[in-house]
């Protein structure tokens, strides 16, 4: 494991790794290593939080009291930040600390203030209860511009112990297979929830759909597939338009599934996370998608999105850190960067573009005691993405910093002119 003892004195701080790459923002990088170290709430900055007002989730402050804290905020760049306060760190370098001062949030380190922060604002859907007598919270979510709707809350790869992706949580712990037999109200929810949420006039710019991989079916995720279709069909219901601007965020769906996908809904784009770049260290970080599907055939799934969807509709994510985990990981960040950059190019040439997602070894994964790379390392990846991006003219404008915010190197993509 990445030795971090006296990390503020081992890696490149922020200001230096601003110095070593002028042309990222400033704002980036910092959000870049927000991403990687976490963020913390101060007890005063939450109890300044308004669950009123504020986009909220209960966190543990301690072993017996929870708070609502802000799911995500806003940098004075219009950079979405999707971090809540992180309920334990201790195997990992500090977090940076939100605080309230003087009636502002703002973003602090090492006792030093760096930016005002402005949290999520609550929707106004929230609160609402569907003719099923469902809260619409429960049907859908929101980040600060986006619409979530989540179909399942369980990913089969979990059924063999161990199998899940090692740097996941979600369903590790609350593995509750309700199977496929979705009745009609759940997609009325869907529906009724849609309309609702699209009355807040400016608040919205996509719809975004994901759920867990499910491997049932006639062909391996047939049933998810089915339940991807009724419920952008669902959603599709709110809006006037033959096209919806949506993403789906699904399992690798083959041909037929694809244009099955395309052609009764309306979507445009297609994503699907190929999550680790080198193939054997795929089949070491997620043993269930490479034991379902294997890396190549999920790269071929891929190439066969973009001759369906377009160049430059497609893209994957990548979980940009775990190549360099340990004990089958790269030992150094030179060389693991060389081939994330070898093998990313293959990808953009083709027509698929690369959303980073920064590894953050969470409570609840296999490699939660893990630790991620250094700043300078993301940087650069973000950087080199970028660079591809602007050279096979890719951008993934459903994920972009406004609608997603999640990925650091799309943050860097709306500074892109294609007509350069
Ligand atoms: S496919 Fe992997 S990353 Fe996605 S939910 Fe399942 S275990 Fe987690």
């Amino acid at each position: 494991m990445a030795d971090i003892t006296n990390w503020r004195e081992r890696e490149l701080n922020i200001e230096q790794v601003a110095a070593k790459y002028p042309d990222v923002p400033y704002l980036i990088i910092l959000k870049i290593d927000i991403k990687r170290r976490g963020v913390i709430y101060t007890e005063r900055a939450l109890e300044a939080v308004d669950p009123e007002f504020h986009l909220v989730q209960a966190v543990n402050i301690n072993t017996d009291e929870e708070m609502p804290a802000p799911l995500g905020f806003l940098l004075r760049d219009g950079s979405s930040v999707c971090e809540t306060h992180i309920e334990t760190y201790p195997f990992h370098r500090e977090p940076y600390v939100i605080d309230h001062i003087d009636g502002k949030f703002y973003i602090t380190d090492n006792g030093k203030i760096l930016e005002e922060i402005f949290p999520w604002e609550r929707p106004d859907f929230y609160g609402k209860i569907t003719s099923h007598g469902t809260p619409m919270e429960q049907v859908a979510q929101v980040r600060s511009q986006r619409f979530e709707v989540h179909p399942n809350l369980v990913c089969h790869f979990w059924d063999n112990p161990k199998e899940g992706c090692k740097y996941c949580n979600l369903f590790s712990v609350h593995h509750n297979d309700k199977g496929t037999g979705y009745p009609d109200s759940f997609f009325e929810d869907i529906t009724e929830t849609a309309v609702e949420a699209f009355k807040q006039k400016g608040r919205y710019a996509n719809v975004h759909m994901t759920a867990g991989s499910l491997l049932t079916g006639k062909e391996i995720f047939d049933d998810e597939l089915e339940i991807y279709i009724k419920s952008i069909q669902a959603v599709g219901k709110a809006f006037r338009e033959q096209w919806i601007p949506m993403q789906i965020v699904s399992s690798a769906f083959n041909e037929r599934q694809l244009k099955r996908l395309k052609n009764e809904t309306g979507i445009t784009t297609y994503d699907t996370d190929i999550e680790v770049l080198n193939p054997e260290i795929y089949r070491w970080i997620c043993p269930g998608k490479a034991r379902a599907i294997g890396h190549n055939e999920w790269i071929n799934r891929l190439y066969k999105a973009v001759e369906i969807f377009g160049h430059g509709r497609v893209n994957t994510g990548v979980v940009v850190g775990v190549e360099l985990a340990e004990p089958n990981g790269f030992k150094s960040e030179d060389e693991a960067y060389a081939d994330t950059m070898r093998r990313a190019e293959e990808l953009t040439k083709n027509g698929v573009a690369l959303t980073i997602n920064v590894w953050t070894p969470c409570k609840g994964s296999i490699l939660f005691k893990h630790n991620n790379p250094s700043l300078d390392y993301y940087v650069r990846v973000a950087k080199g993405f970028n660079d591809l991006h602007r050279k096979y003219k890719l951008s993934i404008i459903p994920d972009d910093y406004r609608r997603c915010g999640n990925h650091i190197n799309l943050d860097l993509d709306r500074l892109i002119d294609f007509d350069d």
